[in-house]
Order: C-alpha cells, then sequence, then structure tokens
C-alpha cells in the first residue's frame, strides 16, 4: 500500500492530473468502461443481493453517467480562475482565486448502492485532478471484484486503483498520509475515519447515515404520498441511507393513512422473484433487522426468510420514540408509524436526536412546512417527496452533525476535492506610503479615512 501511494504521489507531483483535458478524457474512459460492461456489472450485483437490471441501472448506473456528463460539460468553468474585487488598500492591482485539486485521495465506499456509492465520488476526485484509491465495501464481494478487476485492468495505478479489502485493509490505508478522504458509511467508522485522518490533518467529506424521519400532515395528497412513502422507503429492501427512517404522521388521518400502505404494498406486489425487491445484504443484518421488529405492533409484513436473507416489507403502528426500532437506524424495509397531536410537539420530539442524513414532509400547507423546514436541521430532503432529492446534481448531497459533513454531487462534488487558492497580484508602479514606520497620526487619520470607503 506505501509503494501504491508512493507510485500515486508520483504522478500526482509530476502534474500528470493537471490539465483540464487528461481529466475529460478520464471521465469519458470512465463511462465507457461502465457502457461497455453494464450486462456483467448487472450479473455480479444480481449474486451479491439479488438486485435486478432495472434497480441497478436506475439507482446505480445512471446516476454516474449523470454526474460524469455535467462535469465533462462544466469542468472548465468550474477550474477556471475566478476574479474577485481587490479593493482600494490594494489597488492597484487584482484578485483572484485558483482551484486546485488536493492531491493523492482516498474514496472509501458503502455496500448498499455499491456502484453508485463507490463510483460517483471518483467523478469530482478526478474532475477535480487528483489520483485515487478506491476501497468499495468487501460484503458486496462481487461488485467489489468486478470493479477492481474493471479499473484496474484499465486505468494506470498511479492515477487510480481499487483496492479490495475489509477492516484491516482499511486501518493500513487510513495510516497513510493522504491528502483527502471520503467516507460514505456508518457514523460509527465516520468516527474511527475522522480520527485516523486528524493525525495527518487530512480533509474529509463523511457521508453518514442516521434516522431520517417524515412528517405527514392531515392536508396532505394522501394517496399520492402513500404512494411516493412506500416506493421510498422499500426500494432496495429499505437499504437507503436517505430512506423515510419512521414517519410522524397526524392522528386525524393515521388510520387511513395505514390502510392505504397496506393497500399500495399489496398492489407493489413486492418480491424478489418479480425483480422489484432486493435481498437483505447478509445474514447478520437480517438478524440484526428482525431483533427490531415487534410483533405485537406489526400491521402489516413481518416475514423473514434467514437462509433467502429476506424480510418482507413491514408496517409497525402504535410505536414511541422508546421503542427498539427507534435507538439506532433501521437500514431496512421496517416502518415504525408514529402518531402525532400537536406538529410542535412532534418537531421537538425530532430535535432531541442526532442531525438525520434527510427530512420528508408531505402537506399542502406552507406553514407547516416552513415550521419544519425551519425547525429541524438535516442533511437534505424533500417537500410532498422522498429520496428522489438526490438525483438533481444542482443539489449539494451530504449530512450535517452526527450524518456527515461535507457534501457532493454535480459542483459541490469539485469543490471537496479542490483547495481554492487565494492570489493578490500586485503592480509594481505605485507603492502607498502608509503602512510603514514611522507609524503617525497623520497616516493612522488617512489609513481611518481609506478603510471607511472600502
Ligand atoms: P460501514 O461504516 O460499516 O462501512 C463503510 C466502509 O467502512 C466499508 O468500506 C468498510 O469496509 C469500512 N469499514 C468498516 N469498519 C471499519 C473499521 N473498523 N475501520 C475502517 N474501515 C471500516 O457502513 P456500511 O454498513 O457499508 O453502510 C451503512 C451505513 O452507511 C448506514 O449508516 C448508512 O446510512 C450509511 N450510508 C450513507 C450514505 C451517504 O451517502 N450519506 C450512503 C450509503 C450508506
Amino acid at each position: 500500500m506505501q509503494d501504491l501511494f508512493q507510485a500515486q504521489r508520483s504522478f500526482f507531483n509530476a502534474g500528470k492530473t493537471r490539465p483540464i483535458s487528461f481529466r475529460i478524457q478520464k471521465l469519458k474512459e470512465l463511462k465507457a468502461l461502465l457502457q461497455e460492461n453494464e450486462t456483467v456489472l448487472y450479473e455480479e450485483i444480481y449474486k451479491d443481493f439479488k438486485k435486478s437490471e432495472f434497480e441497478t441501472y436506475t439507482n446505480e448506473l445512471v446516476l454516474l453517467y449523470h454526474e460524469i456528463k455535467i462535469a465533462i460539460n462544466n469542468l472548465k468553468s468550474w477550474a477556471q480562475r475566478k476574479s474577485v474585487s481587490t479593493g482600494l488598500v490594494n489597488l492597484p492591482g487584482k484578485s483572484y482565486i485558483i482551484s486546485e485539486p488536493l492531491g493523492v485521495s482516498l474514496v472509501i465506499g458503502a455496500w448498499n448502492y455499491p456502484y453508485q456509492l463507490s463510483l460517483a465520488p471518483l467523478v469530482p476526485a478526478i474532475a477535480a485532478g487528483n489520483t485515487i484509491i478506491l476501497k468499495p465495501s468487501e460484503l458486496p464481494k462481487h461488485t467489489s471484484a468486478i470493479m477492481a478487476k474493471l479499473i484496474n485492468n484499465h486505468f494506470d495505478p498511479g492515477f487510480l486503483k481499487v483496492v479490495e479489502g475489509g477492516v484491516p485493509e482499511t486501518t493500513e490505508l487510513l495510516k497513510l498520509d493522504f491528502d483527502k478522504i471520503f467516507f460514505t458509511g456508518s457514523p460509527k467508522v465516520g468516527t474511527i475515519v475522522y480520527e485516523a485522518a486528524a493525525k495527518n490533518l487530512t480533509p474529509v467529506t463523511l457521508e453518514l447515515g442516521g434516522k431520517s424521519p417524515t412528517f405527514i400532515s392531515a392536508d396532505c395528497d394522501l394517496k399520492l404520498t402513500v404512494k411516493r412513502l412506500v416506493w421510498a422507503k422499500f426500494l432496495n429492501a429499505g437499504q437507503t441511507c436517505i430512506a423515510p427512517d419512521y414517519v410522524m404522521v397526524d392522528e386525524k388521518i393515521h388510520d387511513d393513512f395505514v390502510e392505504k400502505c397496506i393497500a399500495e404494498i399489496n398492489k407493489v406486489s413486492y418480491s424478489i422473484e418479480n425483480g422489484n425487491y432486493v435481498q437483505i445484504i447478509n445474514k447478520d443484518n437480517v438478524d440484526r433487522l428482525q431483533k427490531m421488529i415487534d410483533y405485537e405492533k406489526v400491521v402489516y409484513g413481518g416475514t423473514v426468510e434467514r437462509e433467502e436473507r429476506f424480510i418482507e416489507p413491514t408496517l409497525m403502528t402504535g410505536c414511541s420514540f422508546t421503542d427498539t426500532v427507534m435507538q439506532e437506524e433501521i437500514f431496512g424495509p421496517i416502518l415504525p408509524i408514529l402518531k402525532y397531536s400537536s406538529l410542535s410537539e412532534a418537531i421537538e420530539k425530532v430535535i432531541q436526536l442526532p442531525k438525520p442524513l434527510s427530512c420528508y414532509v408531505f402537506t399542502k400547507n406552507k406553514s407547516v412546512r416552513n415550521e419544519i423546514l425551519s425547525k429541524v436541521s438535516f442533511g437534505g430532503g424533500a417537500v410532498n417527496d422522498a429520496v428522489m432529492h438526490i438525483s438533481n446534481s444542482e443539489l449539494p448531497f451530504g449530512g450535517v452533525g452526527q450524518s456527515g459533513m461535507g457534501n457532493y454531487h454535480g459542483e459541490a462534488g469539485f469543490k471537496a476535492f479542490s483547495h481554492y487558492k487565494s492570489i493578490l497580484q500586485k503592480t509594481n508602479w505605485f507603492e502607498l506610503p502608509l503602512k510603514y514606520p514611522p507609524y503617525t497620526k497623520s497616516k493612522l487619520k488617512w489609513i481611518k479615512r481609506l478603510f471607511s470607503l472600502q
């Protein structure tokens, strides 16, 4: 790993990643590599958790293609020197900001959308001119292996290399003096990564998780709300960092809401065989999730088939903040439903918890929307929808507090992998004598006058 790191350092220091043309070329190569190998990418992810071609394309590959396209189209303007005003004190001269790549970067991926979460950070890393070591999650072993095979056979390891492995390999990587670490995963491991990065003062982006709430107001369009919510929750069997974790529903529409959710789940008919559902990633997670199910509160689902790694979409009602299911991020197909009579009280409860990655509000009422958006701190979210905000590259994607720091997608990603170097460039034909000793009263008077003009 030390040799690989040194090779990347040399590649970077040689300035090979600096030309914009090089970066655009590498982005195009990455896109072509994925497009040419789509069939094998579908086959390998299916082996890991039976994810269908439809879901792999729509939840993983299309986001990557879109990010690459946005980066290629906008790279010149993102990387362009930006002029800013200079101010009287420094005249005559000019001021500008130059973006530069941070250097050798480490990207650590999570397992739940294995292609998207490993490869999407590569796009801004390449666009900004970094070299990259990518460590995908070891849990979906086939997707990890295929990414390593395709990338390592194609790219110069000095520029981009996939290192496969779990905790021991990541621990070794984290000892290296990277210029940037981009981590996607749990808040628990995020803390380990942050600590390791601190030893080298390495800047980090931490894309973490948390319990993302959904508020359902009595005035919402209930039919559409349920359709969008059920889709967002059970997509990828709930193994989505921005999935609605739990629902807070106005008691006035609670029963109607639950009834409609059941009808919607039945209508969709979630099954692995028909390709609209996936397996739980491993048996440990099946066991973890099963412990969260309180069968006395289950109004739908609850079936667990451990060998098949299948958990039925499950609804639980009468839930409260003290329930087991409310103690940690669910990250699976279980939806606890909590009733509220007062929106303000519901918000008060939610803001006692760590800041979540997302929050959703379903309402037609502006004041309900504003109250939630202004009082609840969270990474990003949606009004009258859930999860879909991730598909807009104009919206920086990331958490706050326990759900992460920094963000990416679109230009935000480019910024995450760049340093902005500020330059004041002076001319030599004039020099104001005011700043030099002797420090007289009349000079001070002039300085005060000058600053008041700025
Ligand atoms: P995880 O934290 O267990 O693993 C993430 C990565 O860290 C993996 O590559 C793993 O190999 C590595 N890792 C695990 N333990 C480590 C250790 N002790 N030292 C060093 N590295 C270690 O997370 P996960 O189970 O892959 O993903 C689930 C979590 O990730 C959830 O909390 C979810 O919300 C979050 N997540 C966040 C986003 C986001 O974009 N914000 C996306 C997906 C998942």
